[in-house]
């Protein structure tokens, strides 16, 4: 038997098309568009718009399939980490974390990933593929629909799980087009972050979008050599071309870029590296979330004591930069930032072990 297509996922002009192929106008596929993303149908049957006989032919021929929700690890402060199942058996997980006046989501852009950041757990499971535009925006849909979470309900959406955003560019974008559409989910771009590890080329190109959303990247260190040795891809696009694509990155009114830095006890914590900090962002509209490691058993690199991290803190504070200290949820369960990584997908020990390129653990 023949599987059916699955229409989540599709954009408007793509149903479009299904719905002429099926003899039918192509304000029918606008309808259709509709009814899965703002209507968040999840069954011809409830797209009442369309007529009973369009939406039976519609059935005999495609499916609606979100991301089937494989597992579910609550949180004792309440945030939760979704796994999601793909129909090929590959997985992602999404972390959902309600506050009292929204609901954030972090989701995944591909399942595991190959840039190989050396304290992030997601990087033990190399690059399984992409994940489609489908499975990015199914994330979104299923664990709303299983948080029974209401239209109207402050959202917000950070490409922050697994996988570096800007190396499946045309899946994520076309997922954020959907997230953003007044027919789909209706989310202000200014409440969707992309979060990068530095991959200029995807930056320059995010910059020229129509539909943009904020930009996070993943900072880490204060010089090349530090940077190189725990985020490999900046030998490729390393710090002063790095923050020249951030400074030619267009900002709307009241934006920041936001600057992600992990601080890894006795590697990347001193005083003097926040001080570089400060003057590699000295003259841009951003700010630094300083982030204190969610350390794990599979790699070296342990939590910073906490007067450093303050003292890291207001460093940057003292030169004018505005930073917070942002303590990840979810930690109890490993849903926290850079903690993702899907049981049984790991690669092999032998696979992992690099000591050599490892910094210096002072
Ligand atoms: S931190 Fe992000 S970009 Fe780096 S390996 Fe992990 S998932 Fe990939």
């Amino acid at each position: 038997m023949q599987s059916k297509t699955n229409l989540f996922g599709l954009e408007r002009s793509e149903l479009e098309r299904i719905a002429c192929d099926c003899g039918e106008s192509a304000y029918r596929g606008r309808q259709i568009f509709r009814a899965l993303y703002r209507l968040r149908a999840s069954q011809f049957g409830e797209m009442a718009v369309l007529g009973r006989a369009f939406r039976d032919r519609l059935a005999g021929r495609f499916s609606i399939v979100h991301a089937p929700i494989r597992e579910t690890c609550p949180s004792q402060d309440g945030s939760a980490r979704y796994v999601l199942g793909f129909a090929d058996g590959e997985a992602a997980e999404t972390v959902y974390m309600p506050e009292p006046d929204r609901v954030t989501l972090c989701i995944s852009s591909q399942a595991g990933c190959a840039v190989d950041c050396r304290f992030c757990f997601t990087a033990l499971m190399g690059l399984r593929r992409n994940l489609s535009a489908g499975e990015i925006l199914g994330q979104v849909y299923s664990v709303l629909e299983d948080r029974k979470i209401e239209r109207g309900t402050r959202l917000n959406l950070v490409f922050m799980g697994m996988g570096e955003p800007l190396l499946n560019y045309d899946a994520v974008m076309h997922a954020v087009r959907i997230l953003a559409d007044r027919d789909g989910l209706g989310l202000s771009p200014r409440r969707i972050t992309l979060s990068t590890s530095g991959i200029i080329p995807g930056i320059l190109r995010l910059a020229r979008e129509e539909v943009r959303p904020k930009l996070a990247v993943s900072l880490n260190a204060s010089t090349d050599e530090q940077r190189s040795a725990l985020m490999p891809i900046n030998r490729k696009y390393p710090l002063e071309k790095l923050m020249a694509a951030c400074r030619a990155y267009p900002q709307r009114p009241r934006e920041r870029l936001t600057f992600e830095y992990v601080l890894l006890d006795g590697v990347n914590d001193t005083v003097a590296d926040a001080q570089r900090v400060a003057g590699l962002v000295r003259g841009l509209h951003a700010k630094v979330n300083v982030i204190p490691y969610n350390s794990g058993d599979a790699l070296p690199y342990r939590t910073s004591p906490f007067e450093r991290v303050l003292a890291f803190e207001q460093t940057l504070r003292d030169a004018g930069v505005p930073a917070f200290i942002r303590i990840s949820r979810g930690r109890d369960i490993r849903a926290a930032c850079g903690q993702l990584l899907v049981e049984g997908a790991r690669k092999p020990i032998t696979a992992i072990m690099r000591p050599a390129a490892l910094p210096s653990l002072r």
